[in-house]
């Protein structure tokens, strides 16, 4: 949707924050459209719309209407740092937005702030808050498995899905772009503490949907909680992701170089079927692997979090 992003997490904005691309580059409302109906027609049948911060482009509200007045998509949803989300959660709920993924990496203000470094956690929690409200179901909360995450955090995530509806999902690290100032926390260390603080009963859940995450739930709770292991137990072998950038670049892998140019012959007035024949060639890309399987290292990634949308 964009690059651009009223938080600056630490994690995933370089140190020098990033160049904004020039509105000019950015695919228009129409143009996203006009690909959405592309790749529905090739069996897409999910959409997520995140950036940057998708909520900071203008005119979301009128878009998510128009995704969804296409009858194609099934699946419509958005991953939002929830900041701007009390505003517009039950307009995006009435336009046809069907779910949120709301990031929130601590419950402790402080360490909130340094995450985000301009964020604030009352606002975050406010959007979830609202998520709830406006039936934007189910609501999942991403969690970077990060040093700052404590273990009473942990207790206040185990407690929580114990008592909504909510699917905590606990993303593994990935270096890639970020200030390169934090250190990430091993997922399997993570999920033996929470199963320790959960006493006996964490058991696997039924994934949800077509998600990498993979999910765990405790008889009698209302919610689950998750794990995404990219890099140490990656899911390569069942990707079924594309990802669209700001600036219309199909990525077969998140976590690779590899792009193709979308843009350029949509904006030279390629037809539909020449559209279609670009997107089958970005799945056929698609890599067995991830670079950073291998164990040789990786040079680092020409593009940062905020530029892919995670
Ligand atoms: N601004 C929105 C947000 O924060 O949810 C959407 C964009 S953000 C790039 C999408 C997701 O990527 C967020 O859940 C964020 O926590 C995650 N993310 C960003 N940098 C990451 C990193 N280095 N490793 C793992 N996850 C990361
Ligand atoms: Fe912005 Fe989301 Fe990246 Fe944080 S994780 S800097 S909110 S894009």
């Amino acid at each position: 949707m964009t690059d651009r992003c009223n938080y600056r997490c630490t994690y995933c904005m370089p140190p020098g924050g990033v160049d904004w691309l020039p509105p000019s580059e950015i695919l228009t409302y129409e143009e996203m459209l006009r690909l959405i109906a592309v790749f529905a027609g090739e069996g897409i049948t999910s959409v997520r719309l995140t950036g940057g911060e998708p909520l900071v482009r203008k005119g979301i509200v009128a878009f998510v209407a128009k995704v969804k007045a296409l009858g194609c998509i099934r699946d419509l949803s958005l991953t939002t740092n929830g900041s701007l989300l009390p505003a517009i959660a039950t307009e995006l709920k009435a336009a046809g937005l069907d779910r949120v993924n709301i990031s929130l990496d601590t419950i402790d203000p402080d360490r909130f702030t340094r995450i985000t470094t301009c964020g604030s956690l009352e606002e975050t929690l406010r959007g979830v808050e609202s998520a709830f409200r406006a039936g934007l179901s189910p609501v999942k909360l991403n969690v970077v498995l990060t040093e700052f995450l404590a273990e009473s955090d942990l207790a206040y995530f185990l407690d929580m899905a114990v008592r909504f509806p909510v699917a905590i999902r606990f993303i593994e690290y990935m270096p890639i772009g970020g200030s390169g100032l934090v250190r990430g926390m091993n997922p399997a260390a993570v999920k033996e503490k929470l199963a320790a603080m959960a006493g006996s009963g964490l058991e696997p859940a039924e994934s949800k949907g077509s998600g990498p995450a993979r999910y765990y739930r405790l008889p009698g709770a209302s919610g689950v909680w998750g794990f995404i292991t990219p890099l140490s137990e990656h899911f390569c072998g069942s990707c079924n992701r594309m990802r669209l950038t700001a600036d219309g670049r199909l990525k077969p892998c998140l976590l690779s170089d590899r792009e193709i140019d979308i843009k350029t012959p949509l904006r030279a007035g390629a037809d539909d079927a020449r559209l279609a024949e670009l997107f089958r060639a970005a799945v056929r890309a698609k890599p067995e692997r991830h670079s950073l399987c291998r164990a040789s290292g990786h040079p680092g990634f020409q593009r940062c979090m905020p530029q892919i949308g995670g």
